[in-house]
């Protein structure tokens, strides 16, 4: 209500100026709607009972089929960065919220179904999502929220039992895919580029600009309006009377900074970093063409379509993009004149001290260390980087690794503990090769000895840093194609242990934390 809103109520193709959203209709999908899955977890976290999403109502409204009750459905407006350059207005052109719910704690959740038809922003496309590409966001949502990564969550996935037709990237054929709609939720999807749409047109909309700011500040972060108590040292309020819009961009730079170390320490890599892609909340928002690396590659980038030069949006880049698309963010506050160049660069700053900090802390924990040991630590990577070792495996494996018993511990052992050696793939090694691990081992041993935490206690928290199951490209890709031939019961097997991420889970299939087989891979 406080978002001026787009006059005109059709779900036609148009540019909208001077209005934040568009109220827009899903349109219901041809066929009988069905439900596919829905989270238990989120739907607790909702204050809905199971019963009421296993409902034939759920499923209808869930897909667009029935109205929600009490709902005035809208597509958002927005603008951004796509690879580097400024793609004008984009908005949601297959997503449409339903409004929000207020959940467990009081927390306010927005709905928006994901492939639920054409709106004023789907320019060339169908506005329609396809069971393949709605897998990949249900499963992931979930399995990022459990393994505590900031992300936007899902609540369920209904089939549309309509055939949508997608081209093949890179077979260049088109095939018919069976359509799904995922019911995405997040406290907002307010993005970076919400706010560069009006900064960019000007035309004197940079007035949208700050609109934009007060509505996510009262609604989202009211604890920003005001200068902390007792915050005589704060940054903000050191230069002059409290801006609410710098703390804003100070938030976004602390929780962006966060965010990227959250991915940096899974192997997760998101493939399409434009700044219509990042949200406001420092959630990962917007499953496309990511991928969670299994060996260990830094320049690793599941997005296909990324073929400039250095591989922009490669997982070794994220953190440099982060920070691109933050000064994007931040020149848009700066076109509302919200605050000076100054204040803007000082918030900027602090993107990368807490990056770093909170990525020198995920290392330390997922290495089992009491203080942060940058030696171990990065030979641990070049190690891995040179013998291929899967990363998630790797990492877990430590967490059975016990210290050094004796004092000459500093010698190296003798052989490698069998958890490490196949997640390193030793039978391959060279003599040469298995020296350097067993040699980087006898340190970390030793190193633990000093520490002297007992290793029960270590390993206990160590594996509560290294998940043991991620929803690998391959396992996805089993439980896609299952559904496509109408089984879903692989998906529900994925997500139950994809949503228990740092268990041991003795009575799952041991795929579930294996690494490709030769024929997954591409
Ligand atoms: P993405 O690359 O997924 O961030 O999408 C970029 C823009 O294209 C956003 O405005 C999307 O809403 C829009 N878009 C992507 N796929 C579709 C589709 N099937 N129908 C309509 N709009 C789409
Ligand atoms: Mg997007
Ligand atoms: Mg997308």
């Amino acid at each position: 209500e406080e978002c001026p809103a787009d006059p005109e109520q059709q779900n036609s193709l148009r540019q909208v100026h001077n209005a934040l959203f568009s109220f827009v209709h899903p349109t219901p999908p041809a066929s009988e709607p069905y439900l596919i899955d829905f989270s238990t977890q989120m739907a607790e976290e909702l204050g809905l009972d199971p019963s009421e999403c296993e409902r034939p109502e759920f499923a209808l409204v869930m897909s667009g089929a029935a109205p929600m009750p009490g709902s005035k459905p809208y597509a958002q407006c927005y603008g951004g960065h796509q690879f580097g350059m400024w793609a004008g207005q984009l908005g949601d052109g297959r997503a449409i919220s339903l409004g929000e719910v207020v959940g467990k704690n009081g927390q306010r959740w927005e709905l928006q179904l994901k492939g639920a038809g054409k709106t004023p922003y789907s320019r060339r496309a169908d506005g329609r999502a396809v069971l393949r590409s709605s897998i990949r966001e249900y499963v992931a949502s979930e399995a990022m929220a459990a393994l505590g990564v900031p992300t936007t969550r899902a609540l369920s996935i209904v089939g549309t039992g309509e055939k949508v037709l997608r081209d093949m990237f890179y077979t260049g054929n088109a095939r018919f895919e069976p359509g799904a709609v995922v019911c995405r939720v997040a406290p907002s999807f307010v993005r970076f580029g919400t706010f560069q749409l009006p900064a960019q047109r000007g035309e004197g909309q940079e007035a949208l600009v700050k609109v934009v700011a007060d509505y996510v500040l009262r609604n989202h972060m009211p604890h920003l309006l005001q200068p902390p108590e007792g915050s005589g040292s704060d940054v903000s309020a050191s230069n002059g009377p409290w801006n609410p819009y710098t703390a804003l961009l100070r938030e976004v730079c602390c929780s962006t900074g966060r965010l990227v170390a959250a991915w940096q320490s899974v192997g997760f890599t998101h493939g399409v970093l434009n700044t219509d892609n990042m949200s406001i909340h420092g959630l990962t928002i917007d499953y496309g063409p990511f991928g969670f690396m299994d060996r260990f590659d830094p320049y690793m980038t599941p997005n296909l379509t990324d073929l400039e030069g250095g591989k922009r949006y490669a997982f070794r880049n994220q953190p440099e993009i982060g920070q691109v698309n933050l000064v994007m963010l931040a020149n848009a506050l700066l076109s509302g004149e919200l605050m000076s160049k100054e204040e803007a660069e000082q918030q900027l700053l602090l993107y990368s001290q807490v990056l770093v900090e909170d990525y020198t802390d995920r290392m330390r924990a997922k290495l089992g260390l009491r203080t942060y040991d940058a030696k171990l630590s990065t030979e641990l990577m070049v190690l891995m980087y040179e013998d291929d070792a899967d990363f998630t495996n790797t990492f877990r494996a430590l967490g059975s690794i016990p210290a050094a018993g004796s004092s000459d511990a500093a010698q190296a052992p003798q052989k490698l503990p069998q958890r490490l050696a196949e997640a390193i793939g030793a039978p391959e090694l060279t003599e040469e090769r298995e020296a350097a691990w067993l040699q980087w081992l006898g340190a970390y041993q030793a190193r633990l000895r000093e520490e002297g935490v007992p290793d029960e206690v270590r390993m206990a928290k160590q594996n509560a840093a290294n998940p043991k199951y991620i929803p690998r490209q391959h396992l996805l890709q089993y439980a896609i194609d299952d559904a496509e031939n109408g089984d879903f019961s692989e998906l529900a097997r994925l997500m139950e242990v994809v949503t228990r991420p740092y268990d041991e889970l003795p009575s799952a299939d041991p795929k579930y934390s294996k690494p490709p087989p030769p024929e997954m891979l591409r």
